[in-house]
């Protein structure tokens, strides 16, 4: 399809549209599109911007990384399709491991996945064979690779459904989230959640990641102070403030 670059919502369409070519590949599932579009009705009522209480949270995930031993970023088939480049460069820049997780499983959807991400990366992605289980989950959706997650001291997740973000918290992991739900349980869950769009939270973590870097103090200090329960009431009170037609 034709999008003319001065249609208002051009971005957003031009999303849409890859998304949906992603879904012929097999890299998306089709409710991956549903997933999409909740997202898409949260950036709306963010002002689709990174509020400064998203930079805070995004800066303490930069710092959870960089003081982690084995941080391990998790990747399914919507963010593989939505911010491959991007979080593949994030995990160089850690260094963290890129490990596929996948909602809808199956080994011909996580060989697509991971070889989608080996093509775009040139690095290698964990995934294809998941010999751990976490506890608390009963489904395929607890498998796992025992030198990722299993191991991971500090996960980041973005996009992940509840019940994997708390089978991980319940396993002693730091877990850091990136959804534009301020209400999910994978929000709510989390140890820092990021209330932000995926394609600008990613850039603003890995850009705090290279600033902090050696700044040890800095990075005990943002860990040391995040409160997530008061930054996601930020959150959901500048959703509340564009409602109300009190900002912008
Ligand atoms: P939970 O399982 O955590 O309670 P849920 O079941 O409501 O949440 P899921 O479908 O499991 O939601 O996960 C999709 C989440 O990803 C949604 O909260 C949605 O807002 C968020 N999301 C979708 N697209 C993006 C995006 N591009 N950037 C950030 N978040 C996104
Ligand atoms: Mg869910």
């Amino acid at each position: 399809m034709e999008i003319s670059p001065d249609h208002p919502r051009y971005r957003s369409l031009v999303i849409r549209e890859r998304m949906s070519d992603l879904v012929k590949e097999g890299v998306v599932a089709p409710t991956g599109l549903i997933a999409h579009g909740r997202g898409e009705a949260f950036d709306y009522l963010l002002g689709e911007r990174t509020t400064d209480n998203a930079l805070l949270a995004e800066r303490t995930a930069a710092a959870y990384l960089l003081e982690a031993r084995h941080p391990v970023i998790t990747v399914n088939g919507n963010a593989a399709g939505l911010c491959a480049e991007g979080l593949l460069s994030l995990a160089r820049a850690v260094p963290a491991k890129v490990e596929v997780n996948l909602f809808h499983r199956s080994p011909e959807r996580v060989e697509r996945v991971v070889s989608y991400l080996e093509r775009v990366g040139g690095q290698e992605v964990l995934g294809r064979v998941q010999s751990s289980r976490l506890e608390g989950i009963a489904s395929d959706r607890a498998m796992c690779c025992t030198e990722g997650i299993y191991e991971a001291d500090v996960v980041l997740i973005p996009l992940e459904d509840g019940d994997r973000a708390g089978a991980l918290v319940r396993a002693g992991k730091k877990v850091l989230a990136i959804d534009l739900n301020p209400l999910s349980r994978t929000s709510l869950e989390s140890h820092v959640a990021v209330v932000d769009e995926l394609t600008r939270a990613v850039p603003n973590i890995e850009r705090a990641v290279k600033e902090l870097r050696d700044d040890v103090p800095e990075r005990r200090r943002l860990i040391a102070e995040f409160d997530n329960v008061l930054n996601l009431r930020l959150s959901r009170k500048h959703m509340c403030q564009l409602l109300e037609g009190e900002m912008r």
